[in-house]
């Protein structure tokens, strides 16, 4: 399906729509996402995918850091892949709000033209993009699961629509900047190169105070939230666990292996579970370098989550199950015999000190 975005009729805000020379709009930014000077994997993942949609279209990649020290995430986003960064630093950026980041960031899209702005589909990449989307005259396509760019310089933003049950690919034909947000763990980070160049300019935009007008009082993390996309090992569980008993299990797994426990659907809608928990379609999207997926079947919806992990061991008593088409290891067997052994010879290999290996050589 192919949608063209209606584009909003509010005012620029900065220039009137019928002035604008929308070819002067060139460059891919990405907008990186950090906390305490320490960037979130979205941002590099973006970069990783922008690389890719910039090099097709024969132009520079851009990234925006705004913050307080946020040099290094710079000097990083460099060696991730962008051209050139853009930095607005300055104390009162240092913690996320949504109107002076916002309007930094529409100072730089009105400076430097970007063609396509990319943001994560965080919490705040959420945020932040909806609150530029209301002063541009252009379209925001968001959390996006693919995308791509034609000869036409447009760009082909895909997410799932209708309750989920088909893909629009959506364009935005008649304005700029082309802007999406993407799922963190959708797109894949280029290997980080030190040794790449790039330009790094400094954008002290000044911060009138009406922008201001909201103050951050208390920053309160919530320690018991898991965090699936930057999980190493993943430990999943579906309808075969059979209830939150099972979910125990798998979590002894996980704790051994330093990982963190997955669910399909199912699971969390039966109340085994919680939704944070849930990997797919309707939930995280994740690239772990080890996935274990036990009593899962392996639904479209399911894989789509988690079928990028370096490495899938599937356990399931079916040996027809579908997840077994993804997966490299396949243990066809009941889940409650199959992982309390995996934990007992994890933990005996990891008590003498043995390093866990696929046979790929990798590390998990
Ligand atoms: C719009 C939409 C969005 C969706 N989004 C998601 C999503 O984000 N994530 C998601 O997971 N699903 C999603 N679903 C649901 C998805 O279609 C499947 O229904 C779901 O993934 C199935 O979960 P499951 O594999 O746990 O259960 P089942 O498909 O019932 O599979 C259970 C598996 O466990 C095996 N098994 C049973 N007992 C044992 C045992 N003792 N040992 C070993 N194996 C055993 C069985 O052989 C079977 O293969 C979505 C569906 C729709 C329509």
């Amino acid at each position: 399906m192919q949608m063209e975005a209606r584009p909003q009729k509010k005012a620029v805000g900065l220039q009137p729509e019928s002035e604008v020379d929308w070819r002067a709009y060139q460059g891919l930014l990405v907008v990186l996402e950090q906390r305490d000077g320490v960037a979130k994997n979205v941002s590099w993942q973006l970069l990783g995918e922008g690389r890719r949609l910039a090099d097709q279209l024969g132009t520079e990649l851009l990234a925006l850091a705004i913050g307080h020290h946020v040099d290094d995430v710079a000097r990083q986003a460099i060696y991730y892949g962008a051209d050139r960064v853009y930095v607005c630093d300055h104390l009162e950026l240092e913690q996320y709000r949504t109107r002076p980041y916002s309007r930094v960031c529409l100072e730089v899209i009105h400076d430097f033209k970007p063609e396509i702005v990319l943001f994560g589909a965080t919490y705040t990449g959420r945020d932040l993009a909806g609150a530029i989307a209301t002063h541009l005259p252009t379209g925001l396509t968001a959390d996006c699961t693919q995308l791509e760019v034609d000869e036409d310089r447009l760009l082909h933003a895909t997410r799932p629509a209708f309750s989920e049950k088909q893909m629009a690919t959506i364009l935005c034909k008649q304005f700029k900047p082309q802007m999406a947000t993407a799922r963190p763990g959708v797109f894949k980070a280029l290997a980080k190169d030190e040794t790449r160049t790039g330009e790094i300019i400094h954008v002290p935009y000044p911060l009138e105070n009406q922008v201001m007008n909201a103050q951050v009082l208390q920053f309160v993390e919530d320690t018991n939230r898991i965090d699936l996309e930057a999980a190493d090992v993943i430990v999943a569980g579906g309808r075969g666990v059979g209830g939150p008993e099972g979910f125990q299990l798998l979590q002894k797994l996980a704790d051994v292996l330093g990982g963190v426990v997955g669910a399909s659907r199912v699971a969390v809608e039966a109340g085994w579970i919680d939704h944070p928990h849930q990997v797919g379609q309707t939930g995280s999207t994740v690239r772990p370098k080890l996935y274990i997926a036990a009593g899962i079947s392996g639904a479209i919806q399911h894989v789509v989550g988690m079928q990028n992990s370096e490495s899938i061991i599937a356990i399931n008593s079916d040996p027809e199950a579908p997840i077994f088409q993804v997966a490299q290891y396949g243990i066809v067997g009941d889940l409650f015999d199959v992982i309390p052994a995996l934990t007992e010879a994890f933990r005996a290999r990891l008590a003498r000190g043995e390093e866990l290996t696929a046979s790929g050589g990798r590390t998990v």
